[in-house]
């Protein structure tokens, strides 16, 4: 688990699009926070940088105290779930879920334990020799999960990953990632663009727009103090 702080963090693309301006933000060791906005507002280029995957143009980002910058991607002890589930089709579910753990020659014996252990909290230990063409879409996002609870991170980040699920099974992946933060207790940033998941899912919402933090707080202070009218219709409130 891990502190995470953004001080003033800004990307500018090569291109010259300003994606991310000056953002501000401390998370809480194991906390759940929320990162909210319409399409195009910077949510994955925060994410991605937080991963190390985009290079931060100015700011610094510290996670733990440390300033990691420079830091590569797996060297940040962050894992990262996507919305596609990027799962490899010819492994089973437990060679999948084992994948990171044998990139990174962790000795077998780990590897099987962190693997059951991660298929128990998640519910896929009858599913454990399936390839993931013979898994439903939430089983499939699982072991998406599992793959990044394996390897017992620092911190979790999440992009939109129940995006690509049915409505129903969308309600349901909700519970879960809330269950698991809860018992993980493993700092986590979630980014989506749905209303629901951003007022029911974390701790802290920060809503974002063309590139800026408008208003960070916990649900029920933003629905009942919205600092202006973009936050105050974007998460519905009567104000
Ligand atoms: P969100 O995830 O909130 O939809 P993004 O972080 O993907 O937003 O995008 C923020 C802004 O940066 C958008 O204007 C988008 O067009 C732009 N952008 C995203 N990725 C790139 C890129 N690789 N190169 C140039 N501009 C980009
Ligand atoms: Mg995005």
């Amino acid at each position: 688990m891990a502190d995470i702080v953004l001080d003033k963090v800004t990307k500018k693309y090569p291109d010259g699009a300003l994606a991310v301006q000056e953002v501000n933000l401390e998370i809480a060791d194991g906390e759940f926070i929320i990162l909210v906005g319409p399409s195009g507002c910077g949510k994955s280029t925060t994410l991605n940088m937080l991963a190390g995957l985009e290079d931060i143009t100015s700011g610094e980002l510290r996670i733990g105290g440390e300033r990691v910058n420079e830091r590569a991607p797996k060297d940040r002890d962050i894992a990262m779930v996507f919305q596609s589930y990027a799962l490899y089709p010819h492994m089973t579910v437990r060679e999948n879920m084992a994948f990171p753990l044998r990139l990174a020659k962790v000795d077998n014996k780990t590897v099987d334990a962190k693997v059951n252990e991660a298929a128990k909290i998640l519910d896929l230990g009858q599913h454990l020799d399936r390839k993931p063409s013979n898994l439903s879409g939430g089983q499939r996002q699982r072991v998406a999960m599992g793959r990044a609870i394996v390897r017992s991170p620092k911190a979790f980040l999440m992009d939109e990953p129940l995006s690509n699920l049915d409505a129903k099974l969308r309600v349901q992946m909700r519970t879960e990632v809330s269950r698991l933060q809860k018992n993980l207790g493993t700092t986590t940033v979630y980014v989506t663009h749905d209303q629901t998941e951003a007022m029911t899912l974390g701790d802290r919402v920060v809503v974002m727009r063309g590139g800026a933090v408008q208003q960070v707080g916990s649900p029920q202070f933003l629905y009942e103090n919205p600092a202006n009218l973009f936050v105050a219709g974007f998460i519905g409130s009567p104000a």
